[in-house]
């Protein structure tokens, strides 16, 4: 009997049980989303060539190519030629790496679902940093994420019901986050005569409704405007902004997103 427990238990060891797994998957993950980030406006394949430095060009070692500890031990100097090396690289490894850790928690025992939400935290990661750079949220990853979120639906334990049930939350979630935002944008522009948002914010929020559905959708929206607002206020305060200085605003919108996979607050929502 106690071998038999012994096996039963040996079997029964994932290494998704432990929050280590979920840290290393994040980081790495991190890693490359930091060559997204670079390579991906620039229109640069994402895959080949491997790591290089940006100046001298001599590809990076494995061992100096880990996430946030190599930076930490090189104290931000590249081996190579002494290049200064942007604290940005560790901050995204660090922020999907935590984001790893922070699903496994809030999604314990959810494996499939712990994988997808930060397949997609990771994306979303990439197209905040990338809209703040560029103001442009590549289709690639915007309606990567839609498709994706809609496809995985199934392992989403926010939408209740059979797997056909679940689809259709996504399906919904996503249509309402489109027409949503693209209803917000027609508006904006009608009252305030410019654009407040770009068609990449439409997209980028039809995304986050197959992935959270249609109160996902809403919660984003109100919780990045408010953020936003926030921003926009302190900036002008500061007087590093003008009032009619261009704000990006997919960076709010992914910030906000990403809390929706660990809460979904109702904030008035009419149809909840
Ligand atoms: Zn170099």
């Amino acid at each position: 009997m106690i071998a038999n427990d012994i096996g039963f238990s040996l079997v029964f060891v994932s290494p998704f049980q432990f929050w280590f797994f979920w840290l290393a998957i994040g980081l790495s993950l991190g890693s490359f989303m930091n060559v997204v980030i670079h390579r991906l406006p620039r229109n640069r394949s994402i895959l080949r060539p491997p790591s290089h430095c940006p100046r001298c060009r001599k590809s990076i070692a494995i061992y100096d190519n880990i996430p946030v500890f190599s930076w930490l031990l090189l104290r931000g100097v590249s081996r190579c030629c002494g290049q200064r090396i942007a604290c940005r690289y560790p901050l995204v490894e660090a922020i999907v790496g935590l984001a790893g850790v922070g699903l496994w928690w809030r999604w314990f025992g959810w494996w499939p679902w712990v994988g997808a939400a930060l397949l997609a935290t990771a994306g979303l990661t990439a197209i905040a940093f990338i809209d703040w750079d560029t103001f442009i949220i590549p289709d690639e990853l915007s309606l990567g994420l839609w498709v994706l979120g809609t496809v995985l639906a199934p392992f989403n334990p926010m939408f209740p019901g059979s797997v056909w049930a679940k689809i259709g939350f996504a399906v919904a979630g996503g249509l309402f986050g489109y027409l949503m935002c693209f209803g917000i944008l027609i508006l904006g522009k009608k009252i305030f005569k410019k654009d407040a948002m770009g068609g990449g914010d439409v997209k980028l929020l039809a995304a986050v409704g197959a992935w959270t559905g249609v109160l996902g959708a809403y919660d984003c929206m109100v919780i990045a405007s408010f953020i936003g607002a926030i921003y926009g206020v302190y900036q002008i305060a500061r007087k590093k902004l003008e009032r009619q200085d261009h704000i990006p605003f997919g960076p709010f919108l992914v910030i906000a997103a990403i809390f929706n996979f660990f809460y979904l607050l109702p904030f008035g929502f009419p149809f909840h």
